[in-house]
């Protein structure tokens, strides 16, 4: 009997799409589909699903700390993770991490992590003061540089990036952008959900 197993059985896992227990995210809920792939500048981003229905309950079931959603969402994701990689989670915003006590995304990759042959590091911090994006251009230029990220945790490693959900991609541009200054080999982010405009949903 294992202490994960007794948790089961006192708090079962619940699924984020349609409340059935059991698991965090269940077969009819969790997509079917093979998953969206996208490319950024020097970034090719793996999705599991479009940003809606059932991806948008799980990915908000995460910003609430949700682990039996997070260990769902990681066996979803670790057939996507290159074999030896080293994963790093983009980090929450320091409020958000204060109120919830949890970090969603660094679940995921530890569960996933524990399954693929990966090892998680922490090695991103967002920088004070980036929540809001300046409008001036020495102000946006300082917000290109909200991440920081620790040289021994990457420096000649390959790294691949973890986060709910991508929207512009402005935040893993910035995370991959921040791992390369430390001397990492970054080219893939895997992420939950893609929020798409409609004209590239249907490209
Ligand atoms: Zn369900």
């Amino acid at each position: 009997v294992t202490w994960q197993s007794v948790l089961d059985v006192l708090f079962p896992p619940q699924c984020a799409g349609c409340n059935v227990l059991g698991t965090g995210w269940c077969g009819a809920c969790a997509p079917s589909t093979p998953p969206v792939r996208i490319a950024l500048p020097l970034l090719r981003v793996t999705a599991l699903a479009l940003y809606a229905g059932t991806a948008r309950a799980a990915v908000l079931a995460l910003k609430d700390g949700r682990r039996d959603v997070a260990r769902a969402l990681g066996n979803m994701i670790a057939p996507y993770i290159e074999r030896g990689t080293f994963l790093v989670p983009v980090p929450t915003t320091a409020k958000r991490k204060r109120v919830r006590g949890i970090d969603g995304v660094a679940l995921v990759a530890q569960a996933a992590a524990a399954i693929a042959d990966a090892r998680v590091v922490l090695a991103l911090e967002q920088r004070a003061g980036d929540a809001q994006r300046g409008r001036t251009r020495e102000e946006r230029l300082a917000a290109r540089e909200r991440f920081c990220c620790d040289v021994a945790s990457v420096a000649g490693r390959r790294v691949t990036l973890l986060d709910d959900v991508c929207t512009t991609g402005s935040t893993l541009q910035d995370c991959a952008t921040a791992i390369r200054k430390a001397g990492g080999v970054v080219e893939d982010a895997i992420v939950v959900a893609v929020a798409l405009r409609e004209a590239d949903a249907s490209a």
